[in-house]
């Protein structure tokens, strides 16, 4: 059995430098492997986390040290929660593979077609399992389904939306239409892909049935707001709302992971619509993977030092 002793696991993935960003110098420096220590350099700061991807790991190597552990788990039937944090353009999106946009190559592959893959093998019966679907996102604190063309927010009743959408897929293509199609239908129809995503939590479950087992577990796979302070000239075009209501779903998130690490008995769920819906999944029992994005350019690093503090107080 693959069972970790640790419950939480927080990684840290360095997206490689971009043509935009017109800068070929580093803020940070992976001054250990073991244990991975990573150094700020403009503020001398020493930070250390479970993983830390330098810029050159490839999807895979990202999907084997921070996933595939996790969904070992699944299939044993507990549940467990992917979270893709950061801010706008480190690779959130790029890393959990909830872009819209397909790739023929598969090398590129993010974490949610690979969780598929690895779901959807060694099932040598498959009458043996069932494996079912939801995909919704969060904004401005309520929920809308995605597998629909209806844009009314979802009621909540309890912990749950009810009406949430869930469909049976037999297969990872199936699986991945769905999120595919889906993904069109998010928040505020604009053209640029970050303008948008950066605004809502973007969570694609899959409910995972093991009938021999009896078991029945879920995979959360959350693709999260931009985490961007909102002094950033901008901030993208967000709303002044829109910006409080991130930044309480975040910090929210933040406190419950924590709250969790150190087993204290007030969890505070209720304090934002993102821990609400992911409830039954962020117990002490089950598994959470926080995989925090930065960029390594020097202009970006106020986000990026929020972005290791996040990540260092979930532990
Ligand atoms: P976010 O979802 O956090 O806003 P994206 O995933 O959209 O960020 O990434 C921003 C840009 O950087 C995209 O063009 C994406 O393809 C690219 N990118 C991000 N991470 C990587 C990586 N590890 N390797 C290559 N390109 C990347
Ligand atoms: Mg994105």
């Amino acid at each position: 059995m693959d069972i970790k002793k640790e419950h939480i696991n927080v990684c840290i993935r360095i997206r490689p430098v971009l043509a935009q960003d017109n800068t070929a110098s580093s803020s940070l420096q992976i001054i250990s492997k073991e244990p991975p220590m990573l150094l700020v350099k403009e503020r001398n700061q020493i930070f250390n986390f479970d993983h830390v991807f330098p810029d050159c790991s490839d999807q895979e190597k990202v999907y084997l040290d921070a996933v595939e552990p996790l969904v070992n788990c699944i299939k044993l039937g507990y549940n467990g929660t992917v979270f893709a944090y950061g801010q706008t353009g480190t690779g959130k999106t790029y890393t959990m593979g909830s872009g819209s946009q397909k790739s023929e190559d598969n090398t590129k592959e993010g974490i949610i077609p690979r969780a598929l893959k690895q779901l959807f093998t060694d099932n040598n019966d498959n009458e043996e399992i069932q494996v079912r679907v939801t995909f919704c996102e969060i904004y401005n604190e309520k929920v809308f389904d995605l597998l629909t063309l209806n844009k009314t927010p979802l009621p909540v009743s309890g912990f749950t939306a009810p009406n949430l959408i869930k469909k049976c897929v037999i297969n990872v293509t199936e699986a991945n239409n769905l999120l595919e199609w889906g993904n069109k239908n998010r928040h505020v129809g604009q053209t640029k892909q970050n303008s948008n995503s950066s605004r809502s939590h973007a969570i694609f479950t899959v409910e995972y049935e093991n009938r021999i087992q009896n078991t029945t577990s879920k995979l959360n796979l959350v693709d999260l707001a931009g985490s961007e302070s909102a002094k950033k000239n901008g901030t993208k075009g967000r709303t002044f709302q829109e910006g409080i209501n991130i930044n309480k779903g975040l910090l929210t998130l933040g406190q419950v992971i924590k709250a969790l690490s150190i087993k204290s008995s007030y969890i505070p769920y209720r304090e934002s619509m993102i821990t609400t819906i992911l409830h039954d999944s962020l117990k002490s029992e089950n598994f959470i993977s926080l995989i925090s994005c930065v960029s390594a350019n020097p202009e970006d690093v106020l986000d990026t030092m929020q972005t290791l503090d996040f990540a260092q107080k979930a532990k």
